[in-house]
């Protein structure tokens, strides 16, 4: 291995440490400069009077992927994380009353889908089916390679998958296809929710994202000892061990450059701490409306302003409650469905703001993690689907969303939870811009609501700026850990291949 190479990673979300364990794997010398005290991003953590709360995600699905990581870096996964397979992945809950288990076996699950909505069990195993056709066709093009390189195009991947194209269903909506699939209105709402896995609207996005319920019961879903946090510390931890620096508390003033050759510029480094720190090339894990205006002190770039033209994912009002009592009816992961679905997404993406009917998400990560609360209690993270932030009044927002949702877990529970809470506090989509530099909040950059989305991210390599790479929500292949990391991996192999 050599040492001569020097790349530069802004921000240690999980993009971030993906790039930097794999470029380190491959002999380069590797800083990460992350503004906040711990790694992460919005993969963090926080603790409350004994209760410990993920900040951000708390499902684990594609586990491979950060197998393929560890495997890169010479490690096992399974000594730095402790992965959990969900047999009950959710437990819902409907307005007239329908309770239902999503298994992770798949005829149990039909069996129970039946059994409480009438919906034939043919109908999800076609479905699935069908969900599976889709990510065999799409998955390696669309998650594993940069769609604006022209090698992508000339790789038997790509011919293999356009061959296929009819099979990705790129032009229904999914929820027209999944009203296609399903009879009963329980059945369309469970799998209509899928869209809101990359912050999108399920009655304006492809149909190609019905793929993503195959993942999840096919390829099972998982939690994970130490709630999601755990995996920002494993990979901090080994991205250590391999010898990346990683530097906290350090924020990224500047990425520095010099003029180079046909008008194009050439990096030089960054300024951090005060100081210039040279390097071969820069990755900004940061979110692309950061990274422009406030590292390359370009307010008016042609991305930055293609960017904030695209219609930004939904955010979210999460609100974290320390709950005194161990609430049975609750599984890990739970939905309270709102009554109309479609007035719920209007309401987000239309209207721009939070439904006065949402569906509302618990997670308890207590009840595969006990430590995190303390005996006798749980860590509730109750997530509600929100517009990105465009100047809303979220205190006023906060408390009307706070008593909507009590007023629907005492109805849908039958229990008065608000004595229960003994600690509380509440994340809102300003809180996540300012927390984690996302643009207006959103959670997983660019929302899919468009046939033409998957091209429209901004690409992983600049080409403006010799030497300048991206990766994160905001890049190439989108939000969500899974692809986060597989963008760490899609701009990991850029660099190699162009400037090794
Ligand atoms: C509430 C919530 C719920 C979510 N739920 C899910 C879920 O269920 N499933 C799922 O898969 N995903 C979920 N996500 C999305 C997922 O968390 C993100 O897609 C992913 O973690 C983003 O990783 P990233 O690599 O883009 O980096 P980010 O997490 O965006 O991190 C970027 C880092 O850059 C740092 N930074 C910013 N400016 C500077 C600077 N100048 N210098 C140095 N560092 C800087 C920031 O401090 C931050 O640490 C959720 C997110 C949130 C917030």
């Amino acid at each position: 291995m050599s040492d001569r190479r020097k790349a530069i990673i802004v921000g240690a979300g999980l993009g971030g440490l993906s790039a930097a364990i794999r470029l380190r794997s491959m002999g380069w010398s590797v800083s990460i400069f992350e503004a906040s005290d711990d790694v992460g991003g919005k993969a963090g953590s926080m603790t409350l009077d004994g209760y410990r709360f993920d900040t951000g995600p708390s499902l684990l699905t594609m586990p491979e992927v950060f197998e393929e990581l560890f495997i890169e870096a010479g490690a096992r996964l399974e000594d730095y994380l402790t992965l959990i397979r969900l047999d009950e992945i959710c437990r819902y809950f409907y307005p007239d009353g329908t309770r239902l288990s999503a298994w992770s076996d798949e005829s149990r699950f039909a069996v129970e889908l039946q059994a409480a909505t009438g919906e034939s069990p043919w109908n999800l195993h076609r479905f699935l089916d069908y969900s599976e056709r889709i990510y065999r066709t799409a998955g390696d093009l669309f998650l594993r390679r940069s769609l604006r390189e022209r090698s992508t195009y000339r790789s038997a991947t790509f011919w293999r998958s356009l061959v296929r194209f009819p099979a990705i269903d790129p032009i229904r909506t999914m929820a027209r296809a999944v009203e296609a699939r399903f009879d009963t209105p329980h059945a369309r709402q469970l799998f209509e929710r899928y869209a809101t896995y990359n912050g999108s609207n399920p009655f304006r996005a492809p149909a190609t994202f019905n793929l993503i319920p195959y993942v999840e019961y096919r390829r099972g879903a998982w939690a994970i000892e130490g709630g999601t946090y755990a995996i920002s510390k494993a990979l901090e931890t080994l991205a250590r061990r391999i010898g990346v620096h990683v530097h906290t508390g350090t924020p990224v003033g500047a990425v520095t450059y010099e003029d180079a050759r046909r008008g194009r510029k050439r990096v030089t480094g960054v300024r951090a701490d005060g100081r210039h720190v040279a390097s071969d090339v820069v990755i900004c894990n940061v979110d692309i409306s950061t990274a422009y205006p406030e590292l390359l002190d370009e307010e008016n770039a042609p991305e930055l302003v293609r960017y904030r033209k695209l219609e930004p994912s939904s955010s979210a009002l999460v609100f974290f409650w320390g709950i005194r009592g161990i609430n049975r009816l609750l599984s890990s992961h739970n939905i309270l469905f709102s009554g109309d679905y479609r007035r719920e997404f209007a309401a987000i993406f239309d209207e721009h703001r939070v439904s006065d009917d949402p569906t509302v998400y618990i997670n308890i990560t207590s009840r595969t993690t006990p430590s995190d609360a303390p005996a006798e209690s749980e860590n509730w993270f109750i997530l509600v689907n929100a517009p990105v932030d465009s100047g809303q009044d979220w205190v006023t927002e906060a408390q009307r969303t706070r008593a909507t949702v009590i007023r629907k877990i005492n109805e849908r529970l039958g229990i008065d939870i608000e004595p229960q809470i003994a600690v509380e506090r509440t994340m809102t989509p300003a809180d996540i811009a300012t927390n984690t530099g996302s643009y207006r909040g959103a959670l997983y950059g660019i929302a899919s609501n468009s046939r033409a989305a998957a091209f429209l991210r901004h690409p992983n390599r600049s080409r403006r700026y010799r030497g300048l790479y991206f990766c994160g929500g905001s890049t190439h292949p989108g939000g969500g850990m899974p692809l986060v990391v597989l963008s760490g991996k899609i701009v990991s192999d850029l660099v190699l291949h162009r400037e090794s």
